[in-house]
């Protein structure tokens, strides 16, 4: 049991998790780097229950490329984007990386939806690239 701890710039949402992450990973896909101005998300799932939100969370929702339901969870104040809720994953909700206190608490297993990676992005040689959406099985950190 890890416990995790995070929040948005400008402090108004802060959020504490007790629990390992179950799936992990970065999304390259076009919505990830619209929502997030930058070349992927990296997101860290966990259970739902396991996350305790402080502050006022807004989200927003689109269809992701599957047809399927993504809700971005960001702090109305400063805009940061914090979580995710996706329709395929009932129970879990994601984590964006760059907003934990201790960004070493982040291990991705694989990298996601490479097929529509920005030019200018760098994905390691030796990472775990899927085109688009592995199974769940492939990103469970070990
Ligand atoms: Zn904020
Ligand atoms: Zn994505």
């Amino acid at each position: 049991m890890t416990t995790m701890t995070g929040s948005c710039l400008c402090g108004g949402v802060k959020y504490t998790c007790n629990a390992t992450p179950v799936i992990t990973g970065n999304c390259h896909c076009r919505d990830c780097q619209r929502s997030s101005g930058s070349a992927y998300a990296p997101t860290l799932f966990v259970p739902v229950e396991a996350l305790s939100i402080h502050g006022e969370v807004r989200y927003f929702q689109s269809i992701g490329g599957s047809g399927f339901k993504v809700d971005r969870g960001f702090c109305p104040n400063c805009g940061s984007p914090l979580f995710a809720k996706v329709e395929v994953m009932p129970g879990l909700i994601s984590i964006r990386a760059g907003t934990l206190d201790d960004p070493s608490a982040y291990v991705p297993s694989a990298d996601l939806f490479v097929s529509q990676a920005a030019p200018w992005d760098h994905i390691p040689d030796g990472a775990m690239k899927f085109d688009g959406m592995p199974p769940q099985s492939a990103c469970r950190p070990d």
